[in-house]
């Protein structure tokens, strides 16, 4: 396991700023004003100390949950965005041009695949996906236009562990970047220490953790994240994703309870695992040593954040999965709803609904059941109730 602990990290920093308030004050100025002429032009060219020029680029709520970020990452800097969405394309628009090819993890949320497949293929750049947890067939994939290989930390839905380290040395073996979207597993992997060059999340998930707001991050060397600023060719600052400070102040709050909350997540995650277990549930969840990467995620690790939130059952059918959710939403199990990360559970069909967009006949190679529904589990107090609602539920459906 890694001994990098991104809650510490996190934990010693000083936040405070002129105000010495025990939080930073909101940042509600679009732009910002300069002692001299000079300042301002010296600032533009990226050439200035403590100035902040226009609230697209920079401004100091969105500074300060950056640093943060970089600190929860172990990255030199970060960035935020107005969605995950919007941190995913920001970073892999700013590395390719037409004619460049990205190689893609064959499994990963919905929206990122249909971006890649049907819309940055428009302006003529090459996008093929493969079997990630297949290294070699990674290796074979990789052509000498290939600029990123792109994947998820852990997989949206069916919860693979990407090998980020070796992922990493085929990627620059090519020349090419690694990016990583590590939305289902923060503190638990630090993928920028593993090998990969960016980061990227959807905060909207766990580090928010309240389902109030859509966010998103980048995260990468000092360098990589002001070449996505600059005036003249930042795929950041020329498309203009940037967050809002209002929602970069309520996240950076709840940062500093996410450890705890990964924890307990992870916690009621592995009780659920263990007594599907027990009652002969199709289960998946990789903290539990059956499942195919738990070596590599043990291997990959921070130590004391639990092995995620994430777990799902199969039910055969979508007709069995849809009747279950209902019946679990009316019983108080949870909300029968996308998304993750939220204090209470949430679970859907992710052949249904976070995964739809990808074809049937590739769901299928995946190794996606049409019957699959996956859990966030929230962080209920008593677990032993959930999972007897759960049970309840599935018994009810099948009479
Ligand atoms: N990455 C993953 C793994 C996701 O599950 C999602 C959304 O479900 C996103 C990215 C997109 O994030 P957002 O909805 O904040 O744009």
């Amino acid at each position: 396991m890694l001994k990098f602990d991104p809650a510490t990290a996190i934990q010693r920093l000083d936040g405070r700023d002129a105000t010495r308030g025990v939080n930073p004050s909101i940042s509600d100025s679009a732009t910002f004003t300069f002692p001299k002429a000079q300042t301002m032009t010296d600032t533009f060219h990226g050439e200035t100390e403590g100035y902040y020029l226009y609230s697209r680029h920079w401004n100091p709520s969105n500074f300060a949950l950056c640093q943060a970020l970089a600190a929860m990452e172990g990255t030199e800097a970060a960035w935020c965005t107005g969605s995950g969405l919007a941190a995913i394309t920001t970073a892999l628009m700013h590395e390719v041009k037409a004619g460049d090819h990205i190689l893609s993890s064959m499994t990963t949320y919905g929206g990122t695949f249909a971006f890649l497949k049907n819309w940055l293929t428009k302006f003529g750049v090459e996008v093929s996906f493969v079997n990630f947890q297949d290294l070699e067939a990674v290796k074979k994939a990789v052509r000498p236009n290939t600029k990123v290989l792109y994947t998820e930390t852990m997989n949206n839905p069916l919860l693979r562990i990407a090998n980020v380290p070796e992922l990493s040395k085929i990627a620059h073996a090519a020349g090419a970047k690694l990016i990583v979207d590590n939305t289902f597993t923060p503190m638990i992997f630090s993928p920028c220490k593993l090998g990969a060059d960016v980061t990227v999340y959807s905060m909207t998930k766990y580090i928010n953790g309240t389902n109030d707001c859509v966010a998103g991050a980048i995260c990468g060397s000092m360098e990589y994240i002001n070449s996505l600023i600059d005036v003249n060719n930042g795929t950041a600052m020329l498309l203009g994703p940037v967050l809002d400070p209002h929602r970069s102040t309520s996240i950076l709050k709840n940062m500093h309870t996410l450890h705890i909350r990964m924890r307990q997540h992870g916690e009621n995650a592995m009780y659920l695992a263990k007594r599907f277990k027990e009652v002969g549930f199709k289960y998946n969840y990789p903290g539990l040593p059956e499942h195919p990467d738990y070596e590599l995620m043990c291997s990959m690790m921070n130590e004391g954040f639990g092995f995620g939130g994430m777990i799902s059952i199969d039910m055969g059918t979508a007709d069995a999965a849809s009747k279950i959710m209902e019946i679990m939403q009316e019983k108080g199990v949870g909300y029968l709803a996308v998304s993750l990360g939220y204090f209470k559970t949430i679970f859907s069909n992710s052949g249904k609904s976070t995964s739809s967009e990808v074809p049937e006949d590739i769901q299928k190679e995946m190794g996606m059941s049409e019957g699959l529904i996956r859990f966030s589990m929230g962080l209920d107090n008593d677990i032993e109730a959930t999972f007897q609602l759960i049970k309840a539920a599935v018994e009810e459906s099948r009479k």
